[in-house]
């Protein structure tokens, strides 16, 4: 068939008309979700240092961020990151196997590795592609060598979950840290498949802890790959702010750690910090690492940079860790991890109370499904080392205040 030529081309007014439907079907999909309170939109919030930013010309205290440690702001991390970004550019042109990974990326991946007690890292854009990536390598591997099968926890986080469910591989669900129902999935698994367990260390939205020292005892009993998600609790927990696992002193049964560089280092990125033979393996075979740029190199030397600030300046972790306990304390809450949710059930209860917070000067996310289960919307609370005593007092009596 001959292609059409200019005179048979549909005219601009036929083209727009044409695409009216789908207007009207996007319509009504917007329109179920605002009803359903689901809507989601993006304010333009202007940072104006770690914990305070603007809205519209008003001031707000910011207790919606995962910049635990304030590094976003620190002057040696900014200084890293824009003399990086002076040396070698802004981005980084191609993916890190073309000719995107430079001096500094090798240098951050040497660092992180060497903080997580790996013998290799790699770098990628995003926490959320490293947790592809991953469980990329670990179903290439898996299928290669005869068969895989995740077992993952029911809160894991969406990019962990969309990671397994787009591996095409089998998977299980196990209740949330229920390592009795774990055990039994690792009872059953085929013989010679490859079994995968993954967990967070600390649940993004939850705040609270796996079990680590049961999943290291079940590693120790059964085969399996531990991919461990240590996005909320690098920096904070262990020594040296190296993660919950070696804080609880079982980092050597771990695997594969995940981490990114957006939460305490205060940056963008991800990474996997695993042995070298892991990280040669997701260089070949983690998709949403070969087929993406590599992230700035700017971003590659501010992690670096924060990595050494955490190391210096443990008072950051220490405060954090208090701020958290003394806010859990009063509501009632046990342990000390920055990430305090209060459920309150509805979508619209959720949306009110971060309302009633906002008319007090503080930012807060309402967190609603798919996020979270039904059933479970909440305002997920996050604290900074960089909030001071009087803003955590105010936080405390705004929340009482709410809950009554
Ligand atoms: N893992 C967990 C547990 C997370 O909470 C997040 C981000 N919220 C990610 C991975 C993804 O990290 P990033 O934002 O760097 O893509």
């Amino acid at each position: 068939m001959n292609p059409p030529r200019k005179s048979d081309a549909a005219p601009i007014g036929a083209m727009t008309a044409s695409c009216g439907f789908w207007e009207h079907l996007l319509a009504g999909e917007l329109a179920s979700i605002r009803s359903a309170n689901l809507y989601r939109s993006r304010p333009i919030v202007r940072p104006l240092d770690a914990v305070h930013v603007e809205i519209v010309g008003r001031r707000f205290i910011n207790f919606a961020s995962n910049n635990y440690l304030g590094l976003t702001h620190h002057p040696q991390v900014i200084a890293a990151s824009v003399h990086a970004a002076q040396c070698d550019g802004t981005g980084s042109g191609a993916a890190a196997l073309i000719s995107g990974y430079t001096p500094a990326h090798a240098s951050a991946e040497q660092r992180l590795a060497r903080w997580k007690g790996t013998a290799s890292s790699v770098l990628l854009p995003s926490g959320y592609q490293a947790n592809h990536a991953a469980v990329q390598t670990i179903a290439a591997v898996g299928r290669n060598r005869g068969g895989v099968r995740f077992l993952i926890d029911k809160l894991c986080h969406a990019s962990l979950i969309d990671a397994v469910r787009a591996s095409n591989a089998p998977f299980r669900v196990f209740p949330h840290n229920h390592l009795g129902k774990l055990r039994r999935l690792l009872e059953t698994g085929d013989a010679g498949e490859v079994q995968v367990v993954v967990s967070e260390s600390i649940f993004s939205m939850d705040g609270d802890s796996a079990d680590l020292g049961g999943l290291a005892e079940l590693r120790g009993s059964y085969e399996f790959v531990w991919l461990l998600d240590e996005a909320h609790a690098t920096g904070i927990y262990g020594p040296n702010g190296s993660g919950l696992a070696a804080e609880c002193g079982v980092r050597q049964f771990v695997d594969v750690q995940v981490v990114t560089l957006s939460k305490a280092l205060g940056g963008i990125g991800g990474a996997i910090c695993a042995s070298a033979g892991f990280c040669e393996a997701v260089i070949n075979h983690g998709r949403a690492f070969i087929f993406s740029t590599n992230v700035a190199p700017a971003s590659a030397a501010a992690a670096e940079a924060a990595i050494d600030v955490i190391v210096r300046e443990p008072q950051r972790s220490l405060r954090v860790r208090s701020h958290a306990g003394r806010v859990r304390a009063r509501l009632g809450m046990r342990g000390d991890s920055p990430i305090i949710p209060i459920i309150l059930g509805t979508e619209a209860a959720a949306l009110a109370a971060a309302s009633q917070l906002r008319d007090r000067g503080m930012l807060v996310g309402a967190v609603r499904p798919p996020t979270v289960p039904r059933g479970s919307s909440r305002l997920r609370i996050t604290l900074s080392s960089e909030h001071d005593e009087a803003e955590v007092d105010a936080l405390i009596d705004a929340l009482r205040e709410v809950q009554s």
